[in-house]
């Protein structure tokens, strides 16, 4: 194969840490680890892999070893650290109601991670909902909410154009003179879209989004996994009717996340799961069977004992991103971004995937792949001679991937690479991805 021109890394970190312009990175876990190379030797490890899951940081850590000594069972534990941890939990959903900016009477529910968020919405939305998602959504914005009430909506190539195929979607199902409709109630809807994508990186119109939606009379769901470690969410100013995200990708560690907004149809549905902390009380009827008086929100979806130390470190988290200021956190990160991208610019073979166009603003993810190389071939040799970890694949977002490789590949197996064959190229890309730690 053709050998593609690959900058030094060396030089590329030492460049980096030396340009007057970005603040420190945030400490985090790991960075000292070295690993060898099949070159000989060993190397720092360059921790490349920001969107699947970002290291941890080490005030998070800090802060639940501080905490550690001290956990026991949460909300009907009589003991002071159960009231303690009491404490600790609940006032974690206020920390992440501060940190997305709630609003009056919007709910913070306890997930295990965004695919269990946007599951556990999926499960509560009202049973004639029709549900209207861009194809190009990561699978855990695709799949929820089952085939048969989804209006899926083509790729966009612009904001502009991503605002109308929506309002056009929205609008078909308006009531008009023309239709059979006219005049009665449409029934509910809910648009789910990203704000930043997990293969591109690119940020998507939210706001504008959400405008349309209200004004058809849809509802707004925003897949944050990628948007919230990068820059601030705000759920008021957004106007978006609920935000997910995950922990493990906003630098605390895995196993928990979040589902913040509106509490009615959340109170209106069957408990996410059914057990004890989501039921008030349970008595056996006369006829055998038992009667179940279910909890409220968010109670009534967070059945079994929840993941305390999981919740504590996202509320950690939430309050170091915070701290040190997304304004600060935003610029470093944009820096980074544009020397990636000039680094791949440089490099005829490389073509950075897009769907607005290769300068449209981005987070810190960035998927290209590279003439004459498989992209699995490719990852593994920087992984192997370099100590660079980065991901290649096709990101759990097969249809925006095909669309963005202009072809289809073959057999794409899970979300990870398909399998390579010899002489091809370009099944799938290669990602990197960084943040507040890099
Ligand atoms: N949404 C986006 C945009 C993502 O990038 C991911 C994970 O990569 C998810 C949702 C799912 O997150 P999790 O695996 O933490 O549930």
């Amino acid at each position: 194969a053709p050998a593609a021109t690959v900058p030094s890394p060396d030089a590329a970190v030492a460049d980096a840490g030396s340009d007057p312009c970005c603040a420190e990175p945030l400490p985090v876990l790991g960075r000292d680890v070295t690993v060898p190379l099949v070159t000989g030797g060993e190397v720092t490890y360059a921790a490349l892999d920001y969107a699947a899951s970002a290291p941890a940081l080490q005030r998070v850590w800090d802060d639940v070893a501080a905490y550690a000594p001290y956990y026991g069972s949460v909300h009907r534990g009589a003991g002071y650290l159960s009231q303690l941890s009491t404490d600790l939990f609940e006032n974690s959903r206020v920390t992440v109601a501060d940190f997305l900016d709630c609003r009056e009477g919007d709910q913070v529910v306890f997930t295990r991670s965004t695919t269990d968020s946007l599951n556990l919405l999926a499960s509560a939305l009202p049973a004639d909902c029709r549900v209207f998602v861009f194809e190009t959504e990561h699978h855990a914005s695709l799949l929820p909410w089952g085939d048969t009430r989804v209006t899926y909506l083509n790729a966009p190539r612009t904001h502009a154009e991503a605002v109308r195929t929506l309002e056009q979607a929205l609008a078909d199902r308006d009531p008009s003179p023309r239709s059979s409709s006219w005049g009665e109630p449409v029934g509910p809807a809910l648009v789910c879209v990203t704000g930043a994508s997990n293969v591109t990186g690119e940020l998507w119109p939210v706001k504008e989004l959400a405008e349309v939606a209200h004004a058809h009379g849809a509802r707004i769901v925003l897949d944050a996994a990628q948007l919230a470690p990068h820059h601030a969410v705000s759920v008021r100013d957004l106007d978006v009717d609920w935000v997910a995200f995950s922990g493990h990708k906003l630098y605390a560690p895995f196993g928990s996340g979040v589902l913040a907004g509106r509490a009615d149809w959340l109170q209106e549905a069957e408990p996410y799961l059914a057990g004890g902390g989501a039921s008030r009380t349970v008595a056996r009827r006369a006829d055998g069977g038992v009667d179940v008086e279910w909890h409220t929100t968010p109670a009534r979806h967070e059945a079994g004992s929840p993941n305390v130390i999981g919740v504590y470190s996202i509320a950690s988290a939430c309050k170091a991103l915070t701290e040190a200021g997304f304004e600060n956190l935003v610029a470093r990160e944009q820096h980074l971004v544009d020397r990636v991208r000039e680094g791949l610019a440089a490099v005829p073979e490389v073509k950075v995937l897009s769907l607005f166009g290769e300068d449209a603003p981005r987070v810190g993810v960035i998927s290209f792949v590279v003439e004459g190389w498989n992209s699995s071939h490719f990852a593994a040799a920087l992984s192997a001679e370099y100590g660079i970890g980065v991901r290649d694949g096709l990101f759990c977002a097969h249809p925006l991937v095909r669309t963005l490789l202009g072809s289809a590949p073959q057999d794409p197996g899970e979300c990870g690479a398909p399998e390579a064959r010899p002489g091809e190229v370009s099944l799938n890309a290669i990602r990197v991805s960084f943040g507040a730690g890099t």
